[in-house]
């Protein structure tokens, strides 16, 4: 028994690593998947497919509110519904101390991250709220719950998307539409990863060191499971909340951190 069968699910960020993750288990459990992405989501789309799924590409920029808007009537117009949003795009920013982070780079890390997921969480919710029902899982971040040094910008925005995230289940609970979020922490190996390292080294602060072998060692230390999380480590957790095994949960954030 497929749990999702002909569920329509919309990602954004599914030309990305994560969201290409969770878009192939959702179709393996028999999801429709609606892609969302400022990029081309082909690779995501030819990997659906050659797994038997079905998944259409809709070329959407999270931070323009028409540009989302017009994806959703798409989605609604192609399939008739959306019953489940992994509400996703994201960008990391630039690793720079407080008193010199460049205003357009913090401008940018808002606007996608808070500020894009805000958009599409409204126009997807009110389809949902028409339908009655829906659930939704938010991408927020370890950033957002911990302090990480050189990344106001992005650990503010993930910050944002918890309470977002909390807000929203409250308002959307008497519609029957659930909202919870994942925050995952340290993930890799992978471009993310890389580049958290290397920036993080060169940041110089007074929290990682000046080498990136050195950071990578003193940040897989702060995790009390001493180790990385695998991005095949996320998906299963998504599925959980989308599931009916979740169904009394709602306003949550999961911590995918290795404790
Ligand atoms: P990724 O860079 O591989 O994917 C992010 C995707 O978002 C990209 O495909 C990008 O094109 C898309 N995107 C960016 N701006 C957009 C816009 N304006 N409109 C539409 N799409 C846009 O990164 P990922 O690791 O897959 O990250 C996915 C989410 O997980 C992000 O929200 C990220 O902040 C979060 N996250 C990642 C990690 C990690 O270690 N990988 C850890 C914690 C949280």
């Amino acid at each position: 028994m497929k749990r999702f069968a002909d569920n329509v699910l919309v990602v954004t960020g599914s030309a990305g690593d994560i969201g290409r993750a969770v878009a192939l288990r959702f179709a393996r459990e028999g999801a429709i998947l609606a892609l969302f992405d400022v990029r081309p989501s082909d690779a995501t789309q030819a990997a659906v497919e050659a797994i038997g799924g079905e998944a259409r590409s809709y070329r959407c920029d999270v931070t323009d509110a028409q540009s989302v808007q017009t994806a959703v009537n798409q989605v609604v117009s192609d399939f008739g519904k959306i019953d489940l949003l992994f509400n996703n795009a994201g960008y990391q920013g630039l690793f720079k101390k407080t008193h010199a982070y460049p205003q357009d780079d913090f401008f940018k890390v808002i606007n996608i991250n808070l500020v894009g997921a805000f958009h599409v969480l409204r126009s997807v919710s009110e389809v949902m709220v028409k339908q009655g029902s829906g659930c939704i899982v938010n991408t927020a971040s370890m950033a957002g719950v911990g302090v990480p040094p050189n990344m106001i910008a992005y650990g503010s925005s993930k910050a944002a998307i918890i309470s977002m995230t909390k807000i929203a289940a409250k308002d959307l609970a008497p519609y029957g539409i659930r909202v919870n979020a994942i925050s995952p922490a340290f993930m890799g190996p992978g471009v993310m990863w890389d580049r958290q390292v290397a920036l993080q080294a060169q940041a110089g602060s007074p929290y990682y060191d000046s080498d990136p072998l050195v950071v990578e060692h003193q940040m897989v230390n702060e995790i009390p499971m001493h180790r990385l999380g695998d991005i095949k480590e996320i998906p299963g957790v998504v599925a959980f909340l989308m599931s009916d095994d979740a169904s009394y949960i709602t306003g949550e954030n999961v911590r995918i951190a290795g404790g």
